[in-house]
């Protein structure tokens, strides 16, 4: 388990003492120039949103974060995800200009250079949690990933962050399962149709029924050998943190225990707030802290390093509460609490999902 809360810890590591920051935070100043306003007034995606995260993380000392500057993701990186054509249309259109992709997607001047970056920042989360530099750490980096798909962007999400740093993990790192766990109350549609065929990434979200993108039915479990390896569990519009807790608990976190990643990612949305503009359900900030609780004492319990990668969030006070108060838990704050399992939903859920996985319900 973790030494004290936020506190740096000192390990040995070969002949020497080595000290480790309770996590990384990786950020790249072109995420402040991605900027869809620029299109679409009233475009809720702003650059606002990471502005209002560093303050709030400045105005706790980082929580002892150390701060690193994200690198451009290599081509090879992103080619492993998306299609040639993808990227170089991409980036012509970021050169020529901007343009529209569809009705809430769109790119500007510096678009192409935040996507390489919020790309390149999770590979470099992901190197260094598997190099051992720390047990967590999190991109605070737009454009967000993962409603993009091979070949297609879409839903405010140029490239698939998470799947690019996933895919090299096990390509270049050594790791042979990924858990990925989706918790932006859309469902993570582009990560799904990149992995669904595949038993090395289990792929889990929880997402608000009929909310775009209108993917991630509970019956939709994967296809081929990837049967199983996607887990979507879809509630209601004013879903509360109760019953997410309970899918978390009693569904997807047994399942992963079965699973045993060795690199655990949260696609970390924090539209599932009940303040947020976008969202229906009704988590509170603690519910997102409770969240990260669970999923950091899961993997301490495995071995494995929780990375975390900025999705939606709408309210951007509210999302820099929310940042805040996950970080403070994966890094060691806080106390995981087991609730009694919602009796309808999560059994509901547990009868599909126990078809592939040993549940306990
Ligand atoms: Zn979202």
């Amino acid at each position: 388990m973790r030494g004290a809360a936020l506190a740096h810890t000192v390990v040995p590591r070969g002949d020497s003492l080595t000290v480790v920051p309770p996590g990384l935070y990786i950020h790249h100043p072109s995420s402040l120039e991605h900027d869809p306003r620029e299109q679409l007034a009233e475009h809720p995606d702003t650059p606002e949103r990471i502005a209002m995260v560093e303050l709030a993380m400045s105005a706790h000392g980082w929580l002892g974060y150390e701060l690193r500057t994200a690198s451009a993701a290599a081509e090879d990186a992103l080619l492993r995800v998306h299609s040639a054509g993808h990227i170089e249309s991409l980036r012509e259109m970021a050169c020529g200009g901007g343009g529209k992709i569809d009705d809430d997607t769109f790119v500007g001047q510096e678009s192409w250079q935040a996507a390489l970056h919020a790309a390149g920042g999770a590979c470099d989360m992901v190197r260094a949690l598997l190099a051992g530099e720390s047990r967590a750490a999190f991109t605070g980096l737009r454009p967000a990933g993962h409603h993009a798909s091979r070949d297609t962007a879409m839903g405010f999400c140029l490239l698939n962050n998470v799947a690019i740093a996933a895919e090299l993990a096990m390509a270049q790192l050594g790791v042979s399962r990924v858990l990925i766990l989706d918790w932006d109350v859309h469902h993570g549609n582009g990560t799904a149709d990149i992995f669904r065929r595949r038993d090395d990434v289990l792929f889990a979200s929880i997402h608000q029924q009929g909310l775009y993108p209108g993917t991630g039915a509970l019956s939709d479990s994967g296809s081929g050998a990837g049967v199983g390896y996607t887990i979507n569990l879809p509630v209601h519009a004013g879903a509360d943190g109760e019953l997410w807790l309970s899918l978390l608990e009693y569904v997807i976190l047994p399942a992963a225990r079965e699973f045993a990643p060795e690199l655990v990612l949260i696609s970390a949305g924090f539209d599932a707030h009940r303040l947020d503009p976008l969202g229906g359900c009704r988590l509170e900030t603690e519910d997102f802290a409770q969240m990260a609780c669970q999923v950091r004492d899961f993997a301490d319990g495995i071995g494995a390093p929780v990375g975390a990668v900025l999705e939606g969030g709408y309210n951007p006070e509210i999302l820099a509460d929310c940042v805040v108060a996950t970080l403070a838990a994966l890094a060691g704050e806080g106390e995981s609490e087991s609730i009694a399992p919602d009796p309808v939903f999560t059994a509901r859920a547990a009868a599909y999902v126990g078809h592939h996985w040993t549940l306990e319900l």
